[in-house]
């Protein structure tokens, strides 16, 4: 039981602690990934290891090592691409940690909404459509290494350069783009998180359709939530219905802010769904929740009424 009780503990300490060390390792693979960006041509060609690694290229590139890898992560826990090395995931995160800040809001002030799904899958099935008739415009504008890559090289190489003294001269076009895209999804992520993650990337779609099978989810234990919509508050997938006990795990991207703000400990990875240990009330749909207690010959309420007539 002592054992057991040591266990629990662990696991407790270690879900606490799992939120700094995904932000830690997020935000060194992003910086590993915009030097692999810089250094594209110098010697330091072993950083290239992490573009390697992302999956619209890999997929592109047919790197089918790669894809494998990241099919066999998800089926395992889920989106941990999407927390880890992808930069554009990071930069979002980002954005909103400042936007949150602005609005000086200490947990966070999302809430739970329905999926876009029509809209995410209609959006990757025309992805995928481009990609076999060889149409690489709308990935490439879509594709969220792609973005991040080219904001790199039409932003923020130029920018660096000038400082220093030298002159890149990019395309208008790809200039306006990538600014326009960097605005929008700047935006979104102040207002809403990772509104762009859960509607028009591709790789996210495609990501969140194995997700929801995969071997590991987090759960909210009903038996020990408080109902305090801490967890909703913080998530920025706002996949969480605090109400309800669910998570939307084809929208989680496992940033395990959830987690970390809840006092009761009743989220956690499992690999079974729970349930309430003792329903007492079912809302059915359209109906105002009763209370009925069986009584021998009638309801509660014929109950009440024989015993008010019986009082006469
Ligand atoms: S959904 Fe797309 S942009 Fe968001 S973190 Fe995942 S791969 Fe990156
Ligand atoms: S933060 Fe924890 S206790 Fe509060 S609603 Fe979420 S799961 Fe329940
Ligand atoms: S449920 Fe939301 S807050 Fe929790 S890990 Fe997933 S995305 Fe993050």
């Amino acid at each position: 039981m002592r054992l057991c009780h040591l266990i629990f503990g662990a696991v407790i300490l270690i879900m606490k602690h799992l939120k700094i060390i995904r932000v830690i390792l997020s935000v060194v693979l992003a910086i590993l990934v915009t030097a692999a960006i810089f250094c594209r041509e110098s010697e330091c060609s072993w950083l290239g290891w992490f573009q390697k690694f992302q999956l619209m290229p890999a997929l592109i590139s047919f790197s089918m090592g790669v894809c494998a890898f990241w099919l066999a992560v998800s089926l395992l826990v889920g989106r941990v691409y999407c927390s880890t090395i992808c930069p554009l995931g990071t930069l979002q995160d980002a954005v909103a940690y400042f936007g949150k800040k602005l609005r000086r809001s200490k947990i966070g002030d999302y809430w739970y909404s329905r999926p876009e799904n029509r809209l995410r899958y209609v959006v990757l099935g025309v992805i995928i459509v481009c990609i076999v008739a060889g149409q690489m415009f709308l990935p490439e504008i879509t594709d969220p290494y792609m973005i991040y890559e080219k904001f790199i090289d039409n932003l923020f190489s130029p920018a660096v350069a000038a400082i220093a003294g030298e002159w890149i001269v990019p395309s208008l076009f790809g200039m306006a783009l990538s600014l326009v895209t960097l605005v929008a999804i700047v935006t979104l992520s102040i207002k809403n998180g990772r509104t762009f993650c859960n509607t028009i990337c591709p790789v996210g779609s495609a990501l969140s359709v194995v997700s929801r099978y995969s071997l590991l989810q987090l759960e909210i234990d009903p038996d020990i939530c408080t109902n305090c919509g801490k967890c909703e508050m913080a998530c920025k997938a706002s996949c969480v219905n605090a109400k309800a006990h669910t998570i939307d795990y084809s929208r989680c991207v496992l940033c395990l802010n959830c987690g970390a703000v809840c006092d009761d400990n009743a989220i956690r990875f499992t690999t079974v769904r729970k349930r309430l240990s003792t329903p007492l009330m079912q809302q059915v749909k359209g109906k105002v929740p009763q209370m009925t207690i069986d009584a021998p010959g009638g309801d509660f309420n014929s109950m009440i009424k024989m015993k008010t007539d019986n009082k006469k």
